[in-house]
């Protein structure tokens, strides 16, 4: 959709890094050259939540519910912070021992 009345580029919101708080850019291509200014990474609080079968001699399913999903900007200076890693892995972890849980109850 075109308007002269509404540009596009004022309503952008600007990624900020979650451990820094500075902004960071999109990322860059250019002929030569490729830059990341930013990694996302995508998590949030699940709950594991159980599906009955219509079998009832079958074990029930479990699945995962996102109750809120985050995404966790880090800038390409915290990335390097061995700090800043384990922190994005905690922020990760409750994600990946559901998933483990589930699968060792499958
Ligand atoms: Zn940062």
């Amino acid at each position: 959709m075109q308007s002269a009345m509404h540009p596009i580029a004022v309503s952008k919101t600007a990624l900020r890094c979650h451990h820094c708080g500075r902004e960071v850019g999109e990322t860059v291509h250019t002929r030569s050259l490729y830059r990341v200014d930013y990694y996302a990474l995508h998590t949030g609080e699940v709950e594991p939540i159980t599906l009955p079968r219509t079998d009832e001699s079958a074990p029930p399913i479990t699945a995962l519910k996102l109750l809120n999903a985050n995404q966790i900007v880090t800038c390409t200076d915290c990335y390097r912070q061995p700090g800043v890693r384990q922190e994005r892995e905690s922020l990760f972890r409750p994600e990946l021992t559901a998933a483990i849980e589930q699968d060792a109850a499958s």
